[in-house]
């Protein structure tokens, strides 16, 4: 995702205070410190990429705790899992709806906006009585660093 200026980042996890204490949820460290290290990396972090982050603000802080926490922030919808992102799941703290390009040979995620593929219709899902509540459009190919490294 694009690099979030710090005080975008305190805004976020301010709204996921609030958030907490509307539904009664403890804000703990370890779920404050999560969404930060989301917020914090650029590059649609893995679950493992973000408990390296975390561990060292929160020592002795669980794998378990980690991914724990990351399932409720999906959940509250202040983290995206992407499911189409290569090998392992990765975590995306931008929320708003955007698409992404996705290197076959290094897995690096690329943020694309482009409002063409906001605003596409497809016929055929109304056809078979689906309602489409969000979606995000993936392109798979070779990003520029790869293409370079690649013998020609
Ligand atoms: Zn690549
Ligand atoms: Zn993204």
């Amino acid at each position: 995702m694009a690099k979030m200026a710090p005080d975008q980042i305190a805004e976020r996890l301010d709204a996921f205070e609030t958030r907490c204490r509307q539904l009664g949820l403890p804000l703990t460290t370890q779920r404050h410190a999560v969404l930060r290290a989301v917020l914090e990396h650029h590059d649609h972090p893995t679950a493992d990429q973000v408990l390296e982050t975390v561990r060292d603000r929160v020592p002795g802080i669980s794998r378990t705790t980690v991914y724990r926490a990351l399932d409720t922030l999906v959940a509250l919808g202040f983290v995206r899992r992407l499911h189409h992102a290569g090998p392992s799941a990765r975590f995306d703290g931008q929320t708003h709806r955007h698409h992404h390009l996705i290197c076959d040979k290094c897995h690096k995620v690329i943020d694309l906006q482009d409002e063409s593929l906001d605003r596409l219709h497809i016929s055929e899902v109304h056809a078979e009585g689906f309602q489409i509540e969000d979606f995000s459009v993936h392109f798979m190919g070779i990003c520029r660093a790869c293409r370079r490294s690649e013998p020609s």
